[in-house]
């Protein structure tokens, strides 16, 4: 099953209990207290008829077709909202949750890549995990990354050369609160974040007042190891935000 289908079962359960939660109350409720059953219904109906919208509205973005830039917005406004009961209700149906921020996390990237912005190079930070870093390499990268000695054995040395020819700012963030940190101290205006599923979709959802395009990391050695990234992916994440 594909995510987009995975992400629209874990929706179509949320509405039979929505709706079975509706018909309950109509059954037993509505025979004592007419008014609160009716306000309830109205609203049960409302979050229903939101989160269809928003399902199809997601149907077609993670299917690349063609929406308009303030459906996309309202969109992942809703998504961001209803994404903690869908996820644990992914979990709850045997659907992994990385299925589910996957969905999320494109959703987001293509709202950020439907706007348009012209920042410089120097207004952008690079967000990366500490697992890029080959195991066997006693560097000290996580405090500045200027420290690689460019050997090749990761693509540290790559990110390096971005830094270089673009001149953002690269930092490892081992964790959410180092991340708040480097956001906070640099002021940047756009992040590109590297990560996991799970890493990614906290920070996207932590920073809310600056873009934030996230980039999954790959896995070939499974998690948190000698993990790798599509520089090219990363590069044109810096030319997006640059007008380039
Ligand atoms: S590219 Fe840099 S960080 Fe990666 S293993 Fe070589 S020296 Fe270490």
């Amino acid at each position: 099953m594909t995510d987009i289908k995975k992400y629209v079962t874990t929706i179509n359960v949320f509405l039979i209990i929505l709706i079975s939660g509706v018909f309950i109350i109509n059954l037993f409720l509505s025979k004592f207290i007419n008014t609160l059953s009716l306000v309830i219904n109205i609203v049960v109906v409302g979050i229903i008829l939101i989160t269809i919208f928003s399902t199809i509205t997601t149907y077609y973005i993670a299917t690349n077709k063609n929406v308009d830039n303030k459906l996309m917005k309202i969109n992942f406004k809703i998504v961001s909202i209803i994404f903690p009961i869908i996820s644990k209700l992914a979990k709850f149906i045997g659907i992994s949750k990385d299925e589910i921020r996957k969905i999320y996390i494109k959703i987001n990237n293509a709202y950020i890549y439907s706007n348009k912005y012209n920042f410089k190079g120097e207004d952008l930070i690079i967000l990366i995990p500490h697992c890029i870093q080959n195991h066997d390499c006693k560097l000290k990268v996580t405090n500045d990354i200027e420290n690689c000695k460019k050997c090749g054995r990761c693509k540290v040395k790559d990110l390096l050369g971005l830094k270089e020819k673009y001149n953002t700012k690269i930092f490892v963030a081992t964790g959410g609160t180092l991340a708040r940190k480097i956001i906070i101290d640099n002021k940047p205006k756009a992040v590109i974040a590297v990560a996991c599923e799970r890493d990614l979709t906290s920070g996207v959802r932590d920073i809310d007042k600056i873009p934030v395009l996230g980039i999954f990391n790959l896995r070939p050695n499974g998690p948190c190891i000698d993990t790798n990234i599509n520089i090219k992916e990363v590069e044109n994440a810096i030319n997006f935000f640059t007008d380039k």
